[in-house]
């Protein structure tokens, strides 16, 4: 692990550092099927509404809580149901919630409206997403990796990269949506983890083979890359070159958050002391499983059922 140096003999040379720290958003998915969009001034009607616990970052919690890692999401959510609804799932899969705030605002909601050909259409609205602060750097006294997502403020996904970075834990940011971030945050990172289109937005709309996409992000800084490509798995850079981690074949219903089930994982390996690759096979595996479920949090797999499932 490359933790920052302790003094010998110091306190914190006592601590154990196997926390994961997810630092993200917490949003009710408010879904509805139509037979399609409603244009300007017009009205369809939609099938029934369905509530799910979602956000990119309450999802990557999850994943890493039903996998079975110590992790907690520092995060926000309102007064009203949604956010109850957000805080039992956390707890169910054994996040703890200790650092969600509860503010005065409306939770997070995603509204979603499906089309029968598989396509979202989504608005998302932050609300106490909006209110997420900069982390107190004794949150991460005892973590090992700090994950990040964007759909909270980018300056404090900045700052708790940068904590991260400074106390010890492995700064890791999966760069969804796509946004902008600084060279300083961008040179920390270990990995930087983006989907194919996200990498390309991210080199000016540059498009070619993934691996040399991964090496051309490594020259933005990041100390590695992880590029994620759904049935055809991901690749990691970093000094030790470039490899392809390969997916295992499923037969996929509803690939809704699985790029949030891969960081989740992603992270409860590292955290567990996998290395970049081997981390990126298990998220690959555990990602490629949600993808054979409907729904996100619903779809994560636990430990237990992992098997030896499409391997
Ligand atoms: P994506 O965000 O689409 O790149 O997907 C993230 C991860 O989910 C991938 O790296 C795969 O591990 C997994 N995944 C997504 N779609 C599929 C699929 N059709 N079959 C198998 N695995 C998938």
């Amino acid at each position: 692990a490359r933790h920052q140096s302790v003094p010998e003999g110091s306190w914190q040379s006592e601590l154990v550092r196997n926390r994961v720290i997810v630092v993200g958003s917490a949003n009710a998915d408010l879904v509805v099927a139509v037979d399609r969009r409603p244009g300007a001034g017009e009205t369809v009607l939609g099938a029934d509404t369905v509530v799910l616990p979602g956000g990119k970052g309450a999802n990557t919690a999850v994943a890493a809580g039903k996998l079975g890692a110590r992790v907690a999401l520092f995060g926000a959510v309102g007064t009203d149901a949604h956010g109850q609804l957000l805080l039992d799932s956390l707890r169910n899969a054994g996040v703890d919630t200790a650092l969600v705030r509860t503010v005065d605002r409306p939770t997070g909601i995603a509204y979603i409206t499906v089309t029968p050909d598989g396509e979202n259409s989504i608005i998302v609205s932050p609300g106490a997403n909006s209110a997420v602060a900069d982390i107190e750097p004794t949150m991460l006294d005892t973590a090992a990796v700090v994950v990040g997502s964007l759909e909270i403020p980018l300056p404090v996904v900045e700052h708790a990269m940068a904590a991260a970075a400074a106390h010890g834990a492995r700064p890791v940011l999966n760069l969804s949506p796509a946004t902008e971030v600084s060279a300083a945050t961008l040179a920390v990172l270990d990995p930087l983890v983006v989907n194919e289109h996200e990498a390309s937005w991210l080199l000016g709309g540059r498009t070619g083979a993934a691996t040399e996409l991964a090496t051309e992000l490594r020259t933005l800084g990041p100390r590695s890359v992880l590029i994620t490509l759904g049935a055809r798995g991901a690749v990691v850079a970093d000094d030790q070159g470039t490899i392809e981690v390969p997916a295992p074949s499923v037969r996929a219903v509803d690939t809704t958050g699985a790029g949030d089930a891969f960081a989740g994982a992603l992270a409860a390996a590292l955290a567990g002391g996998a290395g970049l690759a081997e981390a990126a096979r298990q998220a690959s595996r555990v990602a490629a499983i949600s993808v054979t479920k409907p729904g996100a949090q619903p779809s994560y797999p636990l430990a237990s059922e992992l098997g030896n499932a499409g391997t």
